[in-house]
């Protein structure tokens, strides 16, 4: 069953601090109890590490980044429950579940107390490892494709799985209009996942490009909240009733109120994308929770459910990715992966170690 000896070598891409990446050739692992070593097929590039590279996260170097991969099992550990066979196509859900905290016994795996346990030696790389040429992972973090997928659309299992999350927590009927504030990559998975919800998709963005890429998407109407006034425009779009469904997936306080301010009775507002910094304040006149039963929450990665979710959806077409894929490099080409990440009009990039 091992192919892998620890004589050969590969090599993974290493943030070692602001705009510092190095290179490591290192022995590749066998995998241990319960373990599979994933060869990587292509690993996209997420806000994550593009905070982490551009020095605005200094809390994770040394990283070996890359969160969203999917790639082929190249050797299985004893111990592992799934079955598996080596040349498998899998995605990897790079979140920790104990299965022992409270969340999890719950179900809420996505909230994990323990999602972060990962223990950290000073100095010593760690990280997902999806900028790198293998990921040695334990066994329930793998997710099985059942059909053969592009590589590149299959890395986005977990950014698809994060977006499911939220819209099957937050579900809106026909006819509802639901509205998505950002035309990101995270706020086009959205549209790309509420396109069969039978809801009238508005999207808010000031970007005319991401506007344009937001309509080619599915979205039925755009609003420019930087010219038009953001709750009558949603007015306007809802017959006069306001947003059943809002998911905020740019990380903007002004932007929640607002969309507090839109909601239609009984709408929710869902905070998708994290507010930078921690302790960020907004303000809300109460009386809307009252009057209208405004519900206001959040949603936060996703559970081993959402990852099945997102893998049948690519396998089988249903939610369409092929806009979202800008360019891809080769793994020593990282920095200039993350320099194309930063520019306002791509959306997914990717980095192919072969
Ligand atoms: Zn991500
Ligand atoms: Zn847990």
């Amino acid at each position: 069953m091992m192919m892998a000896t620890a004589t050969r070598t590969y090599r993974r891409a290493v943030i070692t601090g602001p705009r510092q990446i190095t290179f490591d050739e290192v022995g590749v692992p066998e995998p241990g109890h319960g373990q599979v070593l994933v060869r990587v097929a292509a690993a996209a590039l997420c806000t994550w590490e593009q905070r982490v590279f551009a020095g605005i996260d200094t809390w994770s170097y040394p990283l070996v980044g890359g969160h969203e991969f999917a790639g082929t099992v190249e050797a299985i550990g004893p111990g592992v429950a799934q079955r598996l066979a080596l040349g498998d196509q899998v995605a990897v859900a790079g979140l920790r579940r104990c299965g022992e905290c409270w969340a999890c016994r719950r179900g809420y795996d996505n909230i994990c107390d323990n999602a972060a346990g990962v223990t950290r030696e000073p100095g010593k790389p760690w990280g997902p490892s999806g900028f790198s040429e293998y990921a040695l992972v334990d066994g329930y973090q793998i997710y099985r494709y059942p059909k053969p997928v592009p590589p590149l659309e299959a890395a986005l299992a977990e950014p698809l799985a994060c977006v499911l999350h939220d819209v099957k927590r937050f579900t809106p009927r026909r006819g509802d209009t639901a509205v998505v504030i950002g035309a990101g990559i995270m706020g086009l998975l959205h549209v790309a996942a509420l396109r069969s919800s039978g809801a009238f998709i508005v999207v808010s963005e000031p970007d005319s490009v991401r506007r344009a890429k937001a309509v080619e998407m599915g979205a039925h109407a755009v609003i420019n909240p930087s010219t038009e006034d953001y709750v009558e425009s949603v007015k306007l779009h809802s017959e006069g009733v306001g947003a059943s469904v809002t998911y905020v997936a740019i990380g903007a306080p002004p932007a929640i109120e607002d969309a507090v301010r839109a909601a239609a009775k009984r709408g929710v507002v869902s905070v998708y994308a994290s507010v930078h910094p921690r302790g960020t304040q907004i303000q809300v006149d109460p009386n809307i929770f009252h009057h209208k039963e405004v519900i206001l929450s959040g949603s936060m990665a996703q559970d081993h459910e959402d990852f099945l979710d997102a893998v049948w959806s690519i396998a089988n077409r249903t939610v369409e990715l092929e806009p979202l894929l800008s360019c891809v490099y080769p793994l020593h080409e990282l920095e200039q992966a993350f320099e194309a990440a930063a520019r306002p009009d791509t959306y997914r990039v990717f980095i192919a170690p072969e």
